[in-house]
């Protein structure tokens, strides 16, 4: 407690205002402020200092209780709001926080072309993980496999890629604007430019490759990087049904880079040169139109969909409808409905809900498919292409016949007798899915900050682990923890700033838990864990965290399940 002291210098008055400390067990006076020479003025001044002392002091254990908890608003009225976002604002996101970058960013970019940074790569990587396990660990009839970029310069020619895809996108500018713009071959003359409306110049209209041409080997043999991740598939199919054994009807699965040039990359991640397809090869007799897999959850699976006569009679409303109706209107055999129904089950598991199924008019199916969907998402900036699923038929199979010359036949035990598969393909842009994710996961708390709610499984980082009390023991058991926890999951341990600004920190990453080491800690052998969404917090035991922080992130036990509640 401070009080007021006079002294005598030279027959003269001072007073101070003093304190006394004990520091290492001796007491000492430390002088916090000259008071003048008058006793009355010296008392009045004392108690302004003293009460400033107080309201400092009272403020800062006010911060102290709110940076343990990092609650100033009440938790029960808590509540995020989806941010509805354009794509830049998305893409400054993605790089201000290391998602995504334009790739050659020092020489300002390069077009078409995107980098992955530090938590972009992590959830890229969950999401082709999270992919693989649902559509070839857990399936017993998928089996994966990983080819080369660049193939036999056959391949394409197999495929009809260079007499078709390669050579279907025009270069045209318009007379009006001045924007270049692709179009396809068959809408040559006959549409209009899509940003003022304006006229193309069709006379300086040029055809623009669509797949990168580079040479291989001392003869400069041409060759192209892959314009798609099928016809490896295709080309190792006799190979994988002797090496794995799978009897009809099996698919093939693959994860890999694609090369395409586009005339006009925009939209951020959405029209690029190089791009991630997820994708199955799924081989059925022709002549089977019975799909086993096909179970209720299947054909009684809701869909908004917009079939081809709607879109004939340019109509734009989607129809409440089934999996099991658009199979009895005789949209799509069965096996192919299985595969839809199965891409949209998996979106349902990573929270991509609220999907358009939209039907290919005959006109605008490509030169290998009978049948085509695309899967559109509702992104905040606009309803876009997120996965699809074509019905390629005998197609390419037979095209690798002819050109290889190799018989691509099999034995199908169950017909009895050798057949050409046919094939159901379907697809996913991985980086859709990514902004997806994004988008559809960017909400606000009600103090305007940004809280990125992603899935548990594919948040980039796990948990964040942060000891809240200053000193070296505590250090020392969250650092203990957190390289525990490293051993299993991404996770992040930061000691630095307010547990405020932390947790703020770790929300806007989608961080989904927050590990607090406190001063109860050392001794019960405790931790708390908040929970992103809804800031409340638990308290587990630290001996139990790994276990308990794995069933949090596979979704096995609800955070209220999880531990004790834990109130300040
Ligand atoms: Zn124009």
């Amino acid at each position: 407690m401070a009080f007021i002291v006079k002294k005598n210098i030279g027959g003269r008055e001072y007073y101070y205002l003093n304190e006394n400390k004990r520091i290492g067990g001796k007491v000492k006076t430390k002088t916090l402020a000259y008071l003048g020479k008058n006793r009355k003025d010296a008392e009045k001044k004392a108690e302004e200092i003293i009460n400033k002392i107080k309201n400092e002091a009272s403020a800062k254990e006010n911060k102290k209780i709110e940076d343990r908890t990092g609650n100033e608003d009440n938790i029960s009225e808590y509540k995020l709001e989806h941010k509805k976002t354009s794509i830049d604002e998305l893409a400054n996101f993605c790089k201000a926080k290391g998602f995504i970058f334009r790739s050659s960013d020092i020489y300002g970019g390069f077009s078409g072309f995107w980098d992955f940074g530090h938590l972009g790569v992590e959830l890229l990587k969950n999401i082709k993980d999270d992919w693989w396990n649902y559509f070839v660990r857990r399936k017993d009839n998928v089996a994966g496999i990983e080819a080369s970029i660049i193939s036999h310069p056959k391949t394409w020619k197999a495929s009809g890629h260079i007499a078709g895809f390669n050579v279907n996108d025009y270069l045209v500018v318009c007379k009006k604007c001045k924007r270049s713009s692709k179009v396809d071959k068959p809408d040559l003359g006959k549409v209009k430019c899509d940003n003022c409306g304006g006229e193309y110049d069709w006379d300086s209209a040029k055809v623009v490759e669509q797949m990168f041409k580079t040479s291989v080997g001392p003869d400069k043999q041409e060759v192209y990087l892959r314009g798609e991740t099928a016809q490896a598939m295709f080309m190792n199919f006799k190979l994988i049904t002797q090496t794995s054994r799978m009897q009809l009807p099996f698919g093939i699965a693959q994860i890999g880079r694609c090369f395409r040039n586009e005339i006009a990359p925009r939209d951020f991640l959405f029209r690029s040169r190089e791009f991630h397809i997820a994708e199955i090869e799924f081989f059925i007799n022709p002549e089977e139109t019975r799909c086993s897999l096909l179970t209720k959850k299947h054909l009684d699976l809701k869909i908004k969909f917009l079939d081809s006569e709607s879109q004939r009679a340019e109509k734009k409303e989607l129809k409440e409808t089934t999996i099991g109706k658009i199979i009895k209107e005789k949209r799509l055999v069965e096996w192919h409905a299985y595969w839809l129904a199965e891409q949209i089950l998996w979106l349902d598991t990573i929270g991509l809900k609220d999907l358009k199924i939209r039907e290919h008019t005959k006109d605008e199916l490509s030169h290998y498919s009978s049948a085509t969907f695309d899967i559109d998402f509702d992104y905040s900036f606009g309803s876009k292409e997120i996965a699809g699923n074509a019905n390629r038929g005998t197609y390419d199979l037979m095209q690798h016949q002819k050109e290889s010359g190799e018989n691509m036949e099999v034995f199908d035990d169950k017909a009895g007798k050798k057949v050409l598969p046919k094939v159901i393909e379907p697809t996913f842009g991985v980086e859709r899915v990514f902004l997806a994710l994004l988008s559809g996961n960017y909400y606000k708390n009600p103090k305007g900050e940004t809280v990125l709610t992603l899935p548990p499984k594919l948040a980039p980082i796990k948990a964040a682990v942060f000891p809240i009390v200053k000193g070296a023991r505590f250090e020392k058991t969250a650092g203990q923890i957190a390289r525990n926890l490293k051993q299993e999951f991404n996770v992040l341990y930061d000691k630095s700033g307010s547990i405020g600004r932390r947790y703020a920190r770790n929300d806007e990453i989608g961080t989904p838990f927050c590990i607090t080491i406190d001063g109860d800690s050392l001794k019960k052998e405790d931790v708390t864990i908040r929970d992103r969404d809804t800031k409340k917090q638990i308290r587990v035991k630290i001996s139990n965290l790994k276990d308990t922080l794995k069933k949090l992130i596979e979704a096995e036990i609800s955070f209220d399940e999880a531990g004790k509640p834990f109130n300040f």
